[in-house]
């Protein structure tokens, strides 16, 4: 099915391209820009109506830039931006500006948008959190009610797929370390044996350990060495772990260290060390801490030629980031144009489980998200780090919880 939109010429059409490639993507429904050899359109987009069978209004901001905090409004229970009051207009607000604006993180290219302690956009301050929509991907109700006024007959596939990913953030607990460092983890995890551990013989954060129970399309995010962990990745063993996992037949990322979120050049360092060792080039990357900047961050991956991204994810909360359920292009606001590097949604990660949650509350929890992305044709990752397999100390309980919708992912 093919929806031809017409624009009006005020409205930037690479802009207006990229929100129609993004809905095509999330409804399976073709929004096309309309040209002039094209069938006519069904939809007018811009200031004035010019006569098509439906007309929505576009917001001032096209022509001259949106605002990093625009205003909310309640539409049939759904929060919108970029409201008008122009009675012509199929919707009383602009979903495109709308869309946009969610996916470009506009707000947060605002230099007063606060900070963490650890440096990080404080998320808690986000549009989509403080509006309470992050457990619903509010684009797809966007998109869903357009088609509604443009009487489309519409019903997304009920479908899933599911991403598995794991951040290696402590390639071991006890090998490769002193004996003091081995004595004083197996006493804060509360277990001293068994002796091997201590030995330095064998580890239960080795992801070879577990790893052939995994899905095969578990992708592993591999932490470089420094402030992070000891282990640089031409540490010899560590190096050695890093082509077994290649070998045993995943595939290999970046986890990106917390500094090479402040620091694109630390970054670059950091890949080209990975795929010296790994024999590989580096296609997907996810930042620890999920700390980045904007632009710099994005800017520097799509252009070492990273195609997946996964840092969209939640620390705090779980959900949808950037309100919608499948991967889309990066848009570049200062070169103004889309990157072909995917911002890949991760749904849920254990740690931000742990943080607002209780393990018997995480099944309904974890399904009421799977259930939403499933109505909506969602492809998204789910996020553990290698110490839930571990399963020591605070990890224990979620383990047993956590593991089954992981694997579940198959
Ligand atoms: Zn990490």
């Amino acid at each position: 099915m093919k929806v031809w939109v017409s624009a009006d010429p005020e409205i930037p059409h690479h802009r207006l391209d990229y929100v129609l490639e993004v809905w095509t993507d999330a409804s399976g429904i073709q929004w096309r820009r309309h040209r002039p050899s094209d069938p006519p359109p069904i939809l007018h987009f811009g200031y004035a109506d010019r006569g098509t069978p439906f007309f929505l209004r576009a917001d001032p901001g096209w022509k001259h830039r949106f605002p990093f905090h625009p205003s909310t409004k309640i539409f049939e229970g759904m929060p919108i931006i970029f409201g008008h009051d122009d009675g012509r207009s199929v919707l009383p607000f602009d979903p495109f500006a709308a869309t946009f604006w969610l996916l470009t993180e506009w707000e947060k290219y605002d230099p007063n948008f606060p900070r963490d302690v650890y440096g990080r956009y404080d998320e808690r301050k986000s549009w989509v959190i403080c509006q309470r929509v992050e457990r619903r991907p509010i684009i797809h109700y966007w998109i869903q009610r357009l088609t509604v006024a443009l009487q489309i007959q519409w019903t997304p596939p009920h479908r899933l797929r599911i991403r598995p990913t794991i951040d290696v953030d402590m390639p071991w607990g006890f090998q490769h370390r002193p004996l003091w460092q081995r004595l004083g983890k197996a006493l804060r995890v509360g277990r001293l044996h068994p002796a091997l551990w201590l030995l330095g013989r064998s580890d239960p954060y080795d992801v070879r350990h577990w790893n052939h129970s995994l899905p095969p399309s578990t992708l592993f995010l591999m932490l470089d060495g420094g402030e992070d962990h000891p282990w640089s990745f031409e540490f010899p063993p560590y190096a050695e772990m890093i082509r077994q996992i290649r070998r045993t037949g995943f595939k290999i990322g970046l986890h990106g260290s917390l500094r090479s979120g402040q620091h694109p050049s630390r970054w670059l360092k950091e890949k080209e060390r990975l795929e010296r060792v790994a024999g590989t080039g580096i296609l997907s990357n996810r930042q620890h801490f999920l700390r980045y900047s904007l632009p710099e961050s994005y800017q520097v991956m799509a252009a070492a030629g990273i195609r997946k991204e996964y840092t969209t994810c939640g620390s705090g909360y779980v959900g949808f980031k950037h309100g919608i359920a499948v991967p889309f292009r990066w848009y570049n606001p200062i070169d103004d144009c889309p990157t072909n590097l995917r911002l890949v949604p991760t749904l849920w990660m254990d740690r931000a489980l742990m943080r607002i949650t209780t393990p018997s509350r995480v099944p309904a929890l974890v399904n009421e998200l799977m259930s939403e992305a499933r109505r909506w044709n969602g492809s998204v990752a789910v996020l553990c780090h290698n110490a839930l397999w571990a399963g020591m100390g605070e990890w224990r309980p979620w383990k047993k919880v956590l593991l089954p919708f992981f694997m579940e992912q198959m």
